[in-house]
């Protein structure tokens, strides 16, 4: 049974920089709940930051971050970078001792965003690209999907949609 890493927030976790969540008793999650799927992290708590905490955005790509060639950036001005690079690693190392070779994570943030981020001007700016954690997930081999497209790979999960690679 393929196992599943999802964001923390999109299960109800108020993990969300403002306390907030993204989503809650999602059918599909619910049911990957039920049948053990689910590997749960937010990542950023993991590497410790708090709830709530300042905002912070990407300057620069996720990827290109990862090469030292981007920072991400708190609205207050501290440079965060180190410790999501960390959020990341921690990431991986939860879906490789856990088998998760998908996940589900939150689109637009820092972390988590895979399919755009907001542009590091704190100005609601969206731009297209990954986050660090998805980034650093992609090029290890895992997939990783938004909230919008759960149903994808659940479809790809249940073999509606082809083999599960
Ligand atoms: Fe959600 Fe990921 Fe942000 Fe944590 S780091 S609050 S899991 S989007």
């Amino acid at each position: 049974m393929e196992r599943i890493l999802v964001s923390a927030c999109l299960l109800g976790s108020h993990v969300r920089y403002n306390g907030s969540y993204r989503l809650n008793n999602h059918p599909v999650l619910t049911r990957w709940q039920a049948e053990g799927r689910v590997v749960q992290i937010c990542p950023e708590v993991a590497a410790g930051f708090s709830t709530p905490r300042p905002p912070a955005e990407i300057r620069g790509a996720g990827d290109a971050v990862l090469h030292g060639q981007g920072h991400v950036v708190e609205q207050t001005g501290n440079d965060v970078t180190a410790l999501y690079l960390e959020a990341g690693q921690l990431a991986l190392e939860l879906a490789r001792e856990t088998g998760c070779r998908y996940a589900v994570l939150t689109d637009g943030s820092p972390s988590c965003g895979s399919s755009f981020v907001y542009d590091g001007s704190f100005s609601g700016n969206r731009v297209a690209g990954r986050g660090t954690t998805t980034a650093l997930l992609e090029a290890n081999g895992i997939r990783v999907f938004s909230e919008d497209d759960i149903g994808k790979l659940d479809d790809l999960l249940n073999g509606s949609a082809g083999t599960v690679a």
